[in-house]
């Protein structure tokens, strides 16, 4: 069982089953997991890069959910971060799960008492086997967006309640779907008249405004293309009872689109018409993305780069636009110190390759202390990850202070999104491991994890 506390000693959490195969449990007390369990869980080199995930701000996520968009059941899109326990906590507040894969739906389903109905299988493309296995596992709500997959989900699960994924407007995301995904409206009476005469059931529509969108507006366009494709249903002999929103919600621009959504679900659904209509959405970063922090240590530096010193190997497509600019770059811009961390690219920060992230670090503990002087002097810096390749560069230019040393900690925020799901181990290195907490007072859980390294023994 978990045990969550916060500085109160209340139980912050509802109270949680107990996790299926082989996930090691937790105790959460006061902000943090025990100072030794921590040290057992990292020994024996104590420098390695972590994340430290803020159990209760995926619980407040949930609460502002609730209270902006009470109609609306979230379904935790898995992808973005398939942590246990964040399935398990968002289980047990009622949420349903967005999956793409065989293995995501396996993952939740291992979990233990989550509903096979509380999962979209939520990819229009898959492959016949894992519809298949989907209709063993008895899950039976997926999208489609092309004929060739309701020939598929007619084979391999006749009796799948199919979900038509539609195309909207996603030009106002940092990840668009639609080059790959999504059927444009003029292609749905034909797939309709398709589903029909392959004698499945069309249960609604599905869109994606794309991830990371920061144009809320473009929801209210969304939903009246949903409107016209259920009218185009209503012409088809169906009669829809789901209208899934998608992703895409931004922690700032959270309560903005829940407004427009609002607006726009009442504008082309109103009260009356949406009765038996069921809203879901796959909100994947929107859940997890503060929720995470990395800490990661200064494992090598260089400097100083600037006077005779040869210039840094710009090879980060990053770096090398900051190298172009160069020329006319004055001195104060020129990174001075080049710091290497021990998670990158292929790691923790393939966000910034994959999700177009941009990461800025800021000093967890200088020399052995959490105290950081704000008189250190700071100037332009690098930082790079581990490995042997040069596009392996967290942030080209970021302000640090310069006399960092090896075995000082950097912490980023918002590491919980299309971060460690997506890490590799590329050179051999391992993939950063997660440290529970429940919030720490202040707000300093990556830094009371780090103090309980160290009064177990594992100096900073
Ligand atoms: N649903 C689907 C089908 C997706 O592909 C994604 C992201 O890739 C999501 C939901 C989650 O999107 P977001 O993290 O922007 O909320």
């Amino acid at each position: 069982r978990v045990t969550a506390t916060d500085s109160h000693g209340e139980n912050i959490f509802p109270s949680l089953p107990p996790l299926h195969h082989g996930h090691s449990e937790v105790h959460l007390r006061n902000g943090i997991m025990n100072a030794s369990r921590l040290a057992a869980d990292h020994e024996p080199d104590a420098e390695k890069a972590f994340f430290v995930a803020d159990l209760s701000q995926v619980y407040r996520q949930h609460q502002r959910w609730i209270s902006a968009l009470p109609e609306i059941q979230p379904f935790y899109a898995v992808k973005c971060n398939p942590d246990p326990y964040v399935i398990r906590l968002l289980a047990s507040m009622g949420a349903g799960f967005d999956c793409a894969s065989n293995n995501e739906i396996s993952q939740v389903l291992d979990v233990g008492g989550i509903e096979p109905s509380s999962i979209i299988f939520a990819n229009p493309c898959k492959a016949v086997s894992f519809i298949r296995n989907a209709a063993k596992m008895g899950v039976n709500k997926m999208t489609f967006d092309n004929s060739d997959e309701l020939y598929k989900i007619a084979r391999a699960h006749p009796r799948a309640q199919v979900v038509i994924r539609i195309l909207t407007d996603d030009s106002k995301s940092l990840c668009a779907f639609g080059i790959k995904f999504g059927a444009p409206l003029v292609t749905v009476p034909g797939l309709l008249a398709k589903a029909k005469e392959l004698n499945l059931d069309v249960i609604g529509v599905s869109f994606h405004v794309g991830s990371g969108c920061y144009d809320p507006t473009v929801y209210d366009d969304a939903i009246k293309r949903a409107r016209a494709v259920f009218d185009m249903g209503k012409e088809a002999g169906y009669s829809f009872s789901l209208l899934d929103v998608g992703g895409g919600f931004e922690d700032g621009l959270f309560e903005n689109a829940a407004c427009v959504l609002k607006e726009a679900i009442n504008r082309y659904f109103p009260e009356r018409a949406r009765e038996g209509i069921k809203i879901i959405a796959e909100p994947g970063r929107f859940y997890v993305s503060k929720a995470f922090k990395l800490a990661a240590n200064i494992i090598a530096r260089r400097a100083p780069l600037t006077g005779s010193e040869p210039a840094a190997p710009d090879t980060c497509a990053a770096a090398q636009a900051a190298a172009t600019a160069a020329d006319s770059e004055s001195e104060e811009e020129k990174p001075a110190v080049m710091y290497y961390i021990n998670d990158g690219v292929y790691g923790a920060f393939n966000c910034i390759l994959f999700d177009h992230q941009v990461k800025h670090p800021y000093v967890l503990s200088m020399n052995g202390s959490f105290h950081v002087s704000s008189s250190e002097p700071q100037h332009m810096c690098s930082v790079w990850g581990p490995t042997c390749d040069s596009i392996d560069c967290v942030s080209p230019k970021t302000v640090l202070p310069v006399n960092l040393k090896v075995g000082d900690w950097l912490g980023f925020d918002n590491m919980g999104a299309y971060t460690v799901c997506a890490a590799s181990q590329f050179n051999g290195f391992e993939v950063s491991k997660v440290i529970y907490t429940t919030g720490g007072a202040g707000g300093f859980e990556v830094r009371n994890t780090l103090a309980a390294f160290a009064a177990a023994g594992h100096g900073l």
